[in-house]
């Protein structure tokens, strides 16, 4: 069996902030995708406020595309007020099993398998960051490509071979989202900081900081900590934020590029939240066509955490057999 083989996956989100659901059809390759996000009223994420939205919302977004699903296939719920039969819209059930939060991971783990239990159907147990690349490396089509992560708790540049990512580069301390979380913070902006700092850079104009590459690896702690000494010693906001997004976006191209040189690859795809940035893709496509590449990077709503990549990744997963057991 391949993914292609028309399967349906439905798809659990929760690592983190994404409290999401999706159904992916690898027939139609539509994917829906439900998502109900997780905003602090101050500070970063906190897991125990997490895990609750978590709690509250789970069973909601599955609902709802469940809902949708029955509606797709003339089956509207509750007709005549049965239970409704979804075991055989669903193939299998698929989660983020990690990285993340423990206590979401542990609501995630648990809906799905409830879930897998009710409809009688498969558990598949997805890697959270292997689905941020691949949801890109599916929609790309690409075969072998360079795949630039840059969400909010990671940052790693892969190679992808005869059917392995293998790690060429990553972050030597934070992620790439959250040191500029941490900066925006500090100036007392509310989380997420990163379409707040696109905001300011587009009205700022470059001041130095930290250029931090050692080979393959980058650097974002001392780059923060003198983004902050720059704005407490008056330079104007929108300055820093446009040295803070040229110096590290310049970073992970600089990185992918010597990625690309290395590995003899012609394709880059882009994933992971950071990837909204207009900014960043700009950087990434421009180097890409001077060295005849060519770059992908999904709609927006693939690249911030959601379902939809844990159900794509599911299907893959299920159609190579790759199941646990509930
Ligand atoms: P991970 O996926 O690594 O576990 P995560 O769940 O926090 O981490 P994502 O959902 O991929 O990550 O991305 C969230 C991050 O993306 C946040 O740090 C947020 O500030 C950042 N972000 C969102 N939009 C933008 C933008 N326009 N520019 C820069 N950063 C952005």
């Amino acid at each position: 069996m391949t993914a292609d083989d028309g399967i349906r996956v439905l798809g659990i989100e929760g690592t983190a902030w994404a409290a999401s659901a999706a159904v992916y059809d690898s027939t139609t390759g539509s994917v829906d995708v439900e998502t109900e996000a997780y905003v602090p009223e101050s500070g970063g994420l906190h897991p125990r406020e997490a895990a609750e939205h978590m709690a509250t919302h789970l069973p909601t977004v599955v609902e709802t595309v469940l809902e949708r699903t029955r509606g797709e296939r003339g089956s509207p719920a509750g007709d005549d007020g049965e239970e409704p039969d979804d075991s055989a819209a669903i193939d299998a059930v698929a989660f983020s099993r990690g990285p993340g939060l423990g206590p979401c991971l542990r609501l995630a783990g648990t809906s799905a398998r409830a879930l897998a239990q009710r409809l009688d159907v498969p558990l598949v147990g997805v890697n959270h960051m292997v689905a941020h690349l691949e949801v890109g490396r599916h929609f790309s089509g690409f075969e072998d490509p360079v795949c630039l992560n840059a969400s909010g708790a990671n940052a790693h540049v892969l190679g992808y071979r005869d059917g392995r990512y293998r790690v060429l580069g990553e972050t030597m301390d934070t992620g790439v989202g959250n040191a500029i979380d941490k900066f925006t913070r500090h100036v007392g902006w509310s989380h997420p900081g990163g379409p707040k700092v696109e905001r300011a850079a587009r009205e700022g104009a470059y001041v130095d900081l930290p250029y931090v590459v050692k080979g393959m690896d980058f650097s974002f702690s001392g780059i923060m900590s003198a983004a902050k000494q720059s704005y407490d010693n008056g330079t104007p906001v929108e300055d820093v934020c446009c040295g803070l997004q040229e110096t590290i976006f310049a970073m992970l191209t600089e990185v992918s590029e010597r990625a690309l040189s290395l590995s003899g690859s012609t394709e880059l795809v882009l994933g992971g939240g950071v990837g909204q940035n207009d900014r960043l893709r700009e950087m990434l496509a421009s180097m890409c066509d001077q060295r005849g590449a060519d770059f992908f990077a999904p709609e927006a709503r693939f690249l911030r955490d959601n379902a939809g990549m844990i159900a794509v990744l599911g299907a893959k997963m299920y159609a190579a057999g790759e199941t646990l057991p509930v």
